[in-house]
């Protein structure tokens, strides 16, 4: 856990203008700053940044957030990360211990230089290398291509990177695995003739390499161990290059080599990204569908390339929701993406993309699979076989799905399934409790509004007359005490933000900036506002109880003393300005 005194105090010595900047050109419009919105396609910009607020705000797409917001949905990445991130930028250092034991900001910072030092090293190399670009040029890659994707050559010899680190023997260049040191103290390139590949992270920093052999050689693709900077399981090749076309097509394209990347891509197929050499883990997954509402995973149509849809199908079951989807596409057995799109082009590729097999239906195949569904043992060990696949599927819709297919290749009835797989029954979601006639609910809303912008009202609020049990009315209260704990900065949205992030409060407060960043009350009236809003309140309270009077006369009839007091109600509803009651 990161304490939120620190989120607070990053916040307080981050500038989100700078933040989104570095992403971003933005143009002054008034006291605001105004973007194309990069989370959905447009020609005028909409996409709002207040200075005064430190809030985003698209008026296209809605959304909206903090300075810690956007770096995770522009860069997918996780809040811990997005927080160190800041951190690194406003030179803080994150007061926790790390989420991950991996990451020693202080090991991993002089690492990342000598990466940006090779990766220029190698670069330089690759002009120097006819033979080198021959083979770039015969794959049919062009100069921008490899100058994007930042290709290189590894020279042959053995201490090759001894012309860019004069220092050859210094530890660092052990540790972020650019060479090795064999028995005796020798020490040596890792990489030696072979086209290179830098992996970058989500902000850009060369963190490892992949190598790849020029003609014929074992092994075929030599990879940066892990290392301080480099967790395999956690970053993607490519990525930071297809993030632009992942956005425009709401897509993304998982393939198992670097240079079916950089093939697709010199097709015009941008969206690709590759896994390094392992099986995509749960956190790549969870990490592409942040950035797109679809994810096709690409494999050979060999055994090799099915057993490894298999392992990615399991990372995809915990983390699908039922607004995503998660596809499979086969390639030819003797095809992978960079011969096929070479071979048949880019028209073919995304028309194979768009029939890509759905989860579901692969994972019915892979269940299906070597089972005689003719007998009753087959038709029992089908659903045996899915009972741990569905019990991790967390998208309930889909899971309603599938327990139909199993039911149907099965024999069992739905009911039967789920009752044998243990599965929770989908809950019916319960229509919202209809709110009584007038309810105080948008007034309170109008309440949680003016606080926002004058967090001084919080003072004035009259709690007796806010009706409870609402969200809206929970959310007030922790804004107000969070107005008199002093964490709740004046205009400044996004901290208020980042105070209720993962609490209960969290959507409705989003909310209610983003209503306040459309129509905004004015500085003058605001006083005005609260006063009729209480004013409301008051009516609505007084409503509510000559309702609930009449409503017991009806059923048992009224003591003396509330009949008084029905009275006494029905005056103040008379003395009333009529326009309170709406
Ligand atoms: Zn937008």
């Amino acid at each position: 856990m990161i304490p939120e005194s620190f989120i607070q105090e990053l916040l307080g010595r981050t500038d989100i203008v700078d933040v989104i900047e570095r992403h971003l050109p933005l143009k002054k419009a008034g006291a605001n700053l105004v973007a194309c919105c990069p989370f959905h396609s447009e020609k005028t910009p909409s996409f709002s940044v207040s200075p005064a607020k430190q809030f985003y705000h698209c008026f296209g797409c809605g959304a909206h957030g903090s300075a810690i917001g956007f770096i995770m949905a522009y860069s997918g990445l996780g809040f811990v990360e997005a927080v160190e991130d800041l951190a690194a930028q406003a030179g803080l250092q994150v007061p926790s211990e790390k989420a991950n034991g991996r990451r020693q900001a202080s090991a991993a910072a002089p690492l990342a230089g000598l990466m940006a030092e090779a990766a220029k090293y190698y670069k330089e190399q690759l002009k120097a290398s006819p033979r080198a670009i021959d083979y770039l040029k015969a794959r049919g890659l062009s100069g921008e291509i490899a100058a994007r994707y930042g290709l290189g050559y590894a020279p042959d010899g053995w201490q090759g990177l001894s012309v860019a680190f004069p220092d050859y023997r210094s530890q660092g260049l052990v540790d972020c695995g650019l060479v090795i040191e064999g028995e005796g103290g020798k020490r040596y390139d890792r990489f030696r003739d072979r086209v290179m590949f830098p992996i970058l992270d989500s902000r850009g920093n060369v963190i490892g390499f992949g190598g790849r052999v020029i003609g014929q050689g074992e092994p075929k693709y030599l990879n940066s161990p892990e290392t301080p900077l480099f967790e395999k399981g956690r970053e993607l090749y490519g990525l930071p290059q297809a993030r632009p076309a992942i956005r425009e097509g709401n897509s993304v394209i998982v393939v198992e080599g670097y240079m079916d990347v950089v093939a697709l891509a010199q097709h015009g197929i941008g969206n690709a990204v590759a896994t390094l050499g392992t099986a995509i883990t749960a956190y790549q997954v969870h990490k592409l569908l942040r950035l797109a509402d679809r994810v096709i995973f690409c494999f050979d149509g060999d055994q090799a390339g099915r057993k490894a849809a298999a392992r990615a199908l399991e990372a995809c079951l915990e983390q699908v929701a039922d607004d995503k989807t998660v596809a499979f596409l086969f390639l030819p057995p003797e095809d992978d993406p960079d011969s096929f799109v070479r071979a048949r082009g880019a028209g073919a590729f995304l028309e194979m993309a768009r029939r890509a097999t759905p989860l579901t239906d692969f994972l019915m195949q892979e269940l299906r699979a070597g089972k005689d569904l003719a007998t009753a043992e087959g038709r029992s060990q089908l659903v045996h076989a899915a009972k741990p696949l569905l019990v991790r599927l967390q998208a309930p819709l889909l899971r309603l799905q599938l327990v139909k297919l199993l039911a149907q290749a099965s024999g069992f009835s739905q009911p039967e399934i789920e009752a044998l797989c243990e599965l929770p029954v989908v809950a019916r979601r319960k229509a919202p409790a209809r709110s009584p006639r007038g309810a105080p609910t948008p007034l309170v809303r109008k309440l949680l509004r003016l606080i926002v912008q004058q967090p001084a009202l919080a003072a004035r609020l009259p709690h007796d007359l806010i009706p409870p049990g609402h969200a809206e009315s929970q959310a007030l209260g922790a804004l107000a005490a969070a107005v008199a704990e002093g964490n709740l900065g004046e205009q400044d949205f996004g901290r208020v933000l980042e105070h209720f992030r993962d609490t209960g409060h969290e959507a409705l407060i989003s909310e209610v900036l983003a209503e306040l960043v459309e129509a905004e009350f004015d500085e003058e009236s605001i006083e005005a506002v609260f006063t009729d809003t209480v004013e409301r309140l008051r009516q609505a309270a007084v409503r509510q109880e000559i309702e609930s009077l009449n409503e017991k006369n009806k059923r048992a009839g009224l003591v003396p003393e509330e009949m008084r007091r029905l009275q006494q109600l029905l005056a103040q509803k008379q003395a009333a300005k009529p326009a309170a009651f709406d």
